[in-house]
């Protein structure tokens, strides 16, 4: 795999890197140094058209290759990126900004879904109907065709691999679409695959911004679209995949609550609720958005999330620190934007928000405590290391509380009392609820949102669903019809 210092990067089409059409280059930079490290293309809508003609050409062979088969060529992309593990996690490192350890376990996931899905390949079965004597009648799953995949920046490869991987099983074929600051490990990818025997066509990776997402999820030969990011590119994805009537998957953001009950572990709820919202710079849709503590703990908290915050050594990524910095520099001011936002709108500013004296991104740990629901920053993503702590007095107030957003992607409940936990996670509304831990759930478990957090569902088996169309076969067996 090449270095990607000061190197030059092309789409990848029908199994080959080729020029863009256009002569236009983006540059991606080390959002921990602001230096550029590579330059790469910018598709134009003729090379995604290109793409997605390459993805529709080798639909036959794919779609009809063995689902055994199927399933050992996706199993050997899973071996091919644990060959090339550490490569790949310190390209993603670099080019998005997180702890390398982060970014290798981003890597294992990645092998995970590849994994997963290899062993789904030849499970993906049908029914039969109960009609009675005169019919035979069957249900057939059969995958959409070119499947149209838009992936953000904060898990470039990982998202990646989430979409790909039950979309290739399935028996479709892909084009792919990196954000265009993270675009470096989805081009590896490509090649990756390709070295593991993915027909040329099966999977193709378009980088560039806006023209070449607009264009592919516009594009009518797309037959399924699976978008991750922000709500408003998500309103645009769907809006334009109505004109085509294309199915889409969206996995949009979040304002995620973590309820903190009278009698929990505080220990462990501070510990799980800075993960929560401290890793990966707070760049996380499932983040820990909203702590919603009881006020008999309420100080208590306050104090030792505090703590907890000014506990976090800053660094560049490769470098491992606890946290890294944001991804880049617009980002880093909307950050600073909703930061001094929590101030003018009455919040205690506890610790953190400011930028560190150094070059780079960087957004020092973030908590605020006095926060009102109603407040711009506890409605917001904010997408940064930003917590807003909240008091309630009883439990009905902090399901109210929790459910109070215009999201439901996840959320989270801490106690000891596991009966009680469990009633709170059911009123809570939310895709997936957290019960004495944050980040729950695997590879093998559903995940997606409610509300304005998304549409369909991802990961475990129920992302095969977003994959597959059912077709049913009615055969007559009437021996008596003319
Ligand atoms: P974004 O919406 O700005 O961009 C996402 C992707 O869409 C990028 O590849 C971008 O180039 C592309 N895009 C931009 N304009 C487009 C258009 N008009 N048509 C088609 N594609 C277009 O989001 P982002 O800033 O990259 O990611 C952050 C957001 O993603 C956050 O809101 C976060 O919560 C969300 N997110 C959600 C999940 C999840 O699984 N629910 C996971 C990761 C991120």
């Amino acid at each position: 795999m090449a270095t990607t210092e000061n190197q030059r990067y092309r789409l990848f089409i029908d199994g080959e890197t080729v020029d863009a059409s256009s002569a236009d280059r983006l540059t991606t930079t080390d959002p921990a140094t602001e230096e550029p490290i590579a330059r790469f293309a910018a598709a134009t809508a003729d090379d995604v058209d290109r793409a997605v003609g390459a993805a529709r050409g080798a639909l036959s062979d794919w779609r009809s290759e063995t689902p055994v088969e199927r399933g050992r060529i996706v199993h050997r992309v899973a071996d091919e990126i644990r060959d090339r593990a550490e490569e790949l996690a310190r390209i993603e490192s670099r080019d998005q900004g997180k702890p390398l350890s982060q970014a290798r376990s981003d890597v294992d996931d990645a092998i995970r879904y590849f994994e997963y899905y290899a062993g789904a390949a030849d499970k993906l079965e049908g029914k039969s109907v109960p009609r009675g004597r005169a019919n035979l009648d069957l249900t057939v799953r059969k995958p959409y065709g070119v499947s149209g995949q838009i992936i953000p920046w904060n898990f470039p490869l990982s998202i990646t691999a989430r979409g790909v991987a039950p979309a290739l099983v399935a028996g479709n074929t892909a084009v792919v679409k990196p954000a265009p600051t993270t675009p470096l490990s989805a081009l590896h990818f490509a090649e990756i695959c390709r070295d593991a025997g993915v027909p040329d066509g099966v999977v193709n990776v378009v980088t560039g911004g806006v023209e070449p997402g607009a264009a592919l999820s516009s594009h009518e030969d797309v037959d399924q679209l699976t978008f991750t990011g922000s709500v408003s590119t998500g309103e645009a994805v769907m809006k334009s995949a109505a004109e085509t009537i294309t199915d889409v998957t969206l996995e949009l953001g979040g304002k995620n609550p973590a309820v903190v009950l009278p009698d929990a572990n505080l220990d462990e709820a501070v510990s799980e609720i800075g993960t929560g919202i401290f890793t990966n710079g707070g760049q996380i849709c499932s983040a820990a958005d909203r702590a919603l503590v009881h006020e008999s703990i309420y100080d208590e908290f306050v104090d030792r999330i505090v703590d907890e915050a000014k506990s976090y050594a800053l660094g560049p990524g490769t470098a491992d620190p606890d946290m890294g910095p944001l991804n880049h520099a617009e980002h880093f001011e909307t950050v600073m934007e909703y930061i001094e936002l929590g101030v003018e709108e009455g919040a205690t500013l506890e610790t953190g928000g400011k930028a560190p004296d150094r070059d780079g991104h960087f957004v020092s740990p973030t908590v605020f405590s006095e926060v009102e629901n109603a407040m711009r920053i506890a409605q917001e993503e904010i997408f940064g290391p930003v917590l807003a702590v909240i008091p309630f007095e009883d439990r009905e107030e902090a399901t109210t509380l929790a459910n109070d957003v215009d999201f439901g992607l996840t959320g989270g409940v801490f106690s000891r009392d596991v009966a009680q936990a469990l009633s709170v996670a059911r009123e809570i509304d939310a895709g997936s609820v957290y019960v004495n831990e944050w980040f729950g759930g695997s590879i093998e478990t559903p995940f997606g949102g409610t509300k304005r957090s998304g549409i369909g569902r991802e990961k475990g088996l129920e992302a095969l669903d977003s994959y597959l169309q059912t077709q049913n076969i009615s055969v007559s067996l009437d021996e008596d019809r003319p």
